[in-house]
């Protein structure tokens, strides 16, 4: 365990430490049987939380590390590819014990991630053309944002909050002030001022207006004392104080428009997901999730065998053999065949389907091209428009 926090190392998670004991058990006794057997084990999610009916999937980059070091095949989808219940997106074939210890690990990097990717990728949708931005870190463990911030990222999120999260990515992160300065400095005003004297100018000039007064009247304020310099008004409105939050922002923008502030956006954040990001698409124009992204609820794969010494076979409600999933390049329709098939023609529009299962790891060299989040987020937003 790290010394300091309450956390396996990395290389704890690499030498299967973190694994439910009743795998070490497992071990044991097939050790003991001299039972050990080649299998054939495939990852899905067999069905989606009730309002969802896709995942995006993600997590792979890390999978892939522990992955790498063990005597197996692995094919998988590229990381960024949505799909649907009980859709293969990867398959282990080896020896069982040469990899079994790891379920509990692999599953819980996929999990999560592909949680956080989803979720992202439903407030991009719900949010439409509008900017949206990842500020969920500070509710999750420290050593855990970076890893939020890139699957938030890759769902469709425009930017994050985080430093180090950026570096991952390779973005600047995006952020306004918190409250503490405005309350430090006193003034509203007087903070965008000290901000637009000392913050590098291709920084955006956003302005936090919920602190001491009202929204409409201290956006009034601001945008006559900043004029074009302010490009954005942003509310954080505590939930006290909220009322009709849309309603209060549609006030703002009457009050802007009408006294030639046109061009000043209205950035909304606290407390949002997908459903309240579509109630106030009517005037807001970007939006900061934080909770509803870092604290996504997870895609429950299971990781299930289906053969076993060469055998068909696998448990109740699950079916054997293994499986190739098949996408149609033109509407995206996809099929789950037995591995046998070579070719299939989508039975919706009639192209050419694909087969989407690569071969990722042949246990000498990992076969899938390594991609930057910026070339995963672009896949899943060309994907996005078939299931919206
Ligand atoms: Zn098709």
């Amino acid at each position: 365990m790290s010394s300091k926090f309450h956390i396996a190392t990395e290389e704890e998670v690499l030498a299967g430490k973190v694994t439910d004991v009743y795998f070490e058990r497992t071990r044991q006794i097939l050790q003991a049987e001299n039972a050990d057997k080649p299998v054939v084990a495939e990852f899905v999610v067999k069905s989606f939380p009730k309002d969802l009916q896709w995942g995006v999937f993600a997590g792979l980059e890390e999978a892939a590390e522990i992955l790498k070091t063990l005597p197996v095949k692995v094919w998988a989808l590229p990381e960024g590819t949505i799909f649907r219940a009980n859709e293969p997106v990867l398959i282990i074939e080896g020896n069982y014990l040469d990899f079994g210890r790891f379920e509990t690990s692999l599953l819980g990097l996929i999990c999560q991630a592909s949680g956080i990717a989803t979720q992202a990728a439903r407030c991009r949708i719900a949010a439409e053309h509008r900017p949206l931005f990842s500020f969920g870190a500070r509710r999750m463990h420290p050593v855990i944002g970076p890893m939020i911030e890139r699957n938030a990222y890759i769902g469709g999120c425009d930017g994050v909050a985080t430093i180090q999260s950026a570096e991952l990515i390779g973005i600047e992160p995006t952020g306004t002030v918190p409250h503490a300065l405005v309350l430090i400095l006193g003034d509203t005003l007087k903070t965008m001022q000290a901000f637009d004297h000392h913050i590098d100018a291709k920084v955006a000039r956003v302005c936090l207006i919920d602190t001491f007064a009202d929204e409409k009247f201290e956006s009034i304020r601001i945008a006559e004392a900043l004029g074009e310099k302010l490009f954005a008004i942003r509310l954080d409105t505590p939930g006290s104080r909220r009322g009709n939050l849309l309603q209060i922002m549609k006030e703002i923008r009457w009050e802007l428009d009408i006294r030639g502030h046109k061009e000043v956006k209205l950035f909304v954040s606290g407390g949002l997901d997908s459903n309240t990001i579509s109630e106030y698409n009517e005037v807001a124009d970007a939006y900061g999730v934080g909770t509803s992204l870092s604290s996504a609820r997870v895609l429950d794969y299971s990781m299930d065998l289906v053969e076993i010494g060469g055998q068909l076979l696998a448990k109740r409600g699950k079916a054997s053999g293994r499986k190739s999933l098949f996408r149609c390049e033109k509407c995206l329709h996809s099929q789950i065949t037995p591995a046998s098939t070579d070719s299939l023609q989508c039975q919706k529009c009639g192209h050419a389907m694909h087969s989407m299962l690569t071969l990722a790891w042949d246990g000498q060299n990992w076969l899938q091209p390594k991609r930057s989040a910026q070339e995963v987020r672009a896949d899943v937003l060309k994907q996005l428009p078939f299931i919206a």
